[in-house]
Parts: structure tokens; sequence; C-alpha cells
């Protein structure tokens, strides 16, 4: 095992942090794992798993044993009915990679969920979704290794308990497991499409797509993402900092009797999803820059770091834009990004 010492993150998270590892391995196969975690056993430190570090804001020097997920390998592993292939990605495949690689393949499911930057095994962690898709509509099972005891164990979809950003790993099972592998339910044929969301049909038309393949929209998707998204590559960020919240249709009402142009979602008979983009950008903040630390100019929901903030610039930035939604809107966000 090869651990290295006073190891610099900061090309290992998307926001660039200038964060500094006391302890830092690259865990390539469970063997490999294994021993980390032995050694976090023997001298009392904590572990942490990092993968793409695209959802992580670091605000203090880790002293836990960074666990480096580097885990490769793709393989079929079974049928699921017959228009199904069941598909198993090690957790350190790259996310995107790996979806363009089902494409190239046939296997339809996941190309709503192209460009997502970082890799496959923190993909169940906040059930990732986009454009109208979670990995819980695909997921089959995972496996994940005992932080406690090495053992692995596998989980299916009900034991992970998925919802909005959400699975059992942000929540009871936190910072218990190494998602070491997931296995998803991929269509070979007969492709069920969902073009639905957001602006995917224009971007088909635009395109003079009349008969869309899975690799169509695929590449709509990634068209339209590039012309929305920063790239972490330019400027640093961890996507949408904010979770879209879910309130009670009375609150919503209250809001729109202010702003009639309120964009909400329904979820169930009581509740409506609210875009924290939208709110965020009606209270002001939208291009905000206090030093290095920002909310982006054409994405409110996405903070910024536009070079040297520290972690803990981003995360004051994020509390004062907690309070003044409160403030306005009698609505309480909550961060998506992991906060360590
Ligand atoms: C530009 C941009 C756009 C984005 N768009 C989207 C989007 O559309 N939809 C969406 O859902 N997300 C989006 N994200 C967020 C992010 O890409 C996803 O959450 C992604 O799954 C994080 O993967 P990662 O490997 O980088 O995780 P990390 O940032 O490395 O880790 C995230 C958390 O998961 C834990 N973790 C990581 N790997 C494992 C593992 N193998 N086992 C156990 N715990 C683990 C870490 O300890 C940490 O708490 C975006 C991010 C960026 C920068």
């Amino acid at each position: 095992m090869n651990i290295e010492n006073e190891k610099s993150l900061t090309a290992f998270n998307t926001f660039g942090i200038a964060a500094v590892a006391a302890k830092l391995v690259t865990i390539t196969d469970i063997n490999s794992a294994r021993e980390a975690l032995e050694f976090c056993n023997k001298t009392n430190l904590q572990s942490l798993i990092l993968g793409g570090g695209s959802n992580i804001l670091f605000t203090k020097n880790p002293e836990s044993l960074i666990l480096l997920n580097r885990l490769r390998g793709i393989e079929i592993v079974g049928k699921d009915g017959p228009d199904r292939v069941l598909v198993k990605a090690a957790a350190g495949e790259t996310w995107h990679e790996f979806v363009q690689y089902c494409i190239r393949n046939n296997w339809g499911g996941l190309e709503n969920l192209s460009l997502i930057p970082g890799m496959v095994g923190a993909s169940p962690m906040q059930n990732i979704g986009a454009y109208g898709v979670e990995i819980k509509d695909v997921f089959h099972s995972l496996e994940a290794l005992s932080l406690e005891n090495g053992n692995l164990k596998t989980f299916n979809s009900k034991e992970c308990n998925f919802g909005y950003r959400e699975s059992v790993f942000k929540n009871t099972e936190k910072n218990k497991w190494l998602i070491s592998s997931v296995t998803f339910s991929l269509s070979a044929q007969n492709h069920q499409l969902h073009l639905d969301y957001g602006a995917i049909r224009t971007e088909l038309e635009k395109a003079g797509i009349a008969k869309p393949e899975i690799a169509d929209v695929s590449n709509a998707v990634i068209s339209i993402r590039k012309s929305k998204l920063p790239d972490p590559a330019e400027i640093g960020n961890a996507g949408s900092f904010f979770k879209n919240p879910v309130v009670e249709i009375s609150v919503a009402e209250t809001i729109k009797s202010k702003y009639p142009e309120l964009v909400s979602y329904p979820v169930n008979e009581h509740e409506v999803k609210l875009a924290a983009g939208w709110l965020i950008e009606k209270a002001g903040w939208k291009g905000y820059r206090e030093g290095d630390a920002g909310v982006h100019k054409n994405q409110a929901l996405v903070l910024v770091n536009y070079g040297n903030a520290g972690g803990n610039e981003i995360l004051n930035l994020s509390t004062r834009i907690i309070n003044d939604i409160s403030d306005k809107f009698g609505v309480v966000l909550e961060r998506e990004v992991n906060i360590i």
C-alpha cells in the first residue's frame, strides 16, 4: 500500500479548492481497499472516499485517510427479462465514459445522464439525475465494502432508499460504506426515450432528427449542458450547489401572489418543487461575487470559485444565500454538495 503524505487535493475537486490531504491512498482493487481500512483501524484514522470530487467542498484540510477510488472494469453480468441487460461497472469508472460505452453498445437508459461529472461509485450516493431521469430508474443493485469490517454487501434498490438527490448512503448509512460497483438494468432493444424534459426535443429538431436513437438523445443532452453549465476546467464549481426545495402548496401560493411568474412542479397532492435557481436569481444573487467566491453569472444555482477562494468562503456565501432566501420567501434551501 502506497500512502502519499501531504497530498494536494486541488486537482481532485472540481471546485479547485487548495486543500491538502494528510494521507491519501489510491484504491485500485478490493484488497487495497481492505488494507487501507485495516491501516485506519490500527491507527485510529477516519477514512474519506473521494471519486471525481465533483460534489464535494473542502472547507478544511482533511485529516482522514483519503481513499481515492480508482476501481476499474465494466462487464455484462446477465439478462433482466427478454429486452434488458445487466451491466456492472466498477466504482472508479468515469461516469460519462461509462454512459458513452453503454451507448456504443446500444444499451439504453443512461443517455439523459450524459456529461454528469464524477464516477460511477458516487452515482447512487445522491441518486444522480438530469433531464427527467434518475439512476434509480435503471438501477439494479450495488456492491459496497463495509468500512467497519471490510465485508462486501449487495444492496438492492429498496435498500438504497432513493429519493430526490438522496439515498441511504447520505443518511442512516453515511460514512459506513465504500461503494465498489453498481449494476444497471439497461434496455438492449425497444429503448424508451425520455424526450419531454428541458430542451431535448428542440435540440433534436435543430439537428433535423425526427426519429432519435439513444446516441442522438445523448448528443442533445451534451449540447444543452455545454451551453448552460460552467465547465469546471474553466471555472471551479460543483454543479447545482442547492437542491430544489419541495414545499407545501400553500407556501408556493403565497410566493405566487407576489411573483405570479414563480416556477413550480407538482410532487404530490400537497407539495410542489420550486426551482432554487429562480429563487436565488429573484433575490438578486446571480452574478454576485465576493473575493474569488461567487454565484455564476448565468446559473444562479451554481456557486463558483474564480481562482483562489477557500472552501469556507464558498460555504459562508452559501449560508448568506440560504438566510436571504428564507427571509424573502420563507423557504429553507438545502445544500446538495457534500461539505467536508
Ligand atoms: C458541472 C457539474 C454538473 C453537474 N451536474 C449534475 C447533474 O446534472 N445531476 C446530478 O445529480 N449531479 C450533478 N453534478 C454533481 C456530481 O457530478 C455528481 O453528484 C457525481 O455523482 C459526483 O461524483 P464524484 O465521483 O465526483 O463524487 P465525489 O465528489 O468524489 O464524492 C461525493 C460524495 O460521495 C462520496 N463517495 C464518492 N464515491 C463513493 C464511493 N465509491 N463509495 C461511497 N461514497 C462515495 C464522497 O465521500 C462524497 O461524500 C454536477 C457537478 C458538476 C461539477
